[in-house]
């Protein structure tokens, strides 16, 4: 697990207040395959708080493109509400929370 850009949590938090009132922390894991899924987001307990967790390599390969990366943020903060789901209101929550309408689908 590493550290992202401090942007990126910020801009994390200042959305989640939407849906959480838990902080999110954004991380990347080099572990982690692109082919599985660039990012998920996961709820830990103790201490109670969300983690995005990005993949190592498409992090890497996209950490200047911060549109893209605040993309899939939002798209992430949405699962909170809608773990489960891409449907209409995942996408409709998706959207409030900054996702433009490409990251408002499934990822
Ligand atoms: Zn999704």
């Amino acid at each position: 697990m590493a550290p992202v850009y401090p942007k990126y949590s910020q801009y994390a938090n200042r959305k989640a207040k939407m849906v959480t009132a838990l902080p999110v922390k954004v991380i990347e894991n080099p572990a982690m395959h692109t082919s599985t899924c660039k990012a998920k987001i996961l709820k830990y307990r103790k201490p109670r708080e969300y983690k995005i967790v990005f993949a190592g390599g498409f992090y890497g390969a996209n950490k200047n493109k911060t549109e893209k990366i605040e993309d899939i943020i939002s798209h992430e903060l949405a699962h909170i509400k809608y773990p489960n789901s891409h449907g209409y209101a995942f996408r409709r929550l998706a959207g409030e929370l900054g996702a433009s309408k490409r990251y408002q689908l499934p990822r």
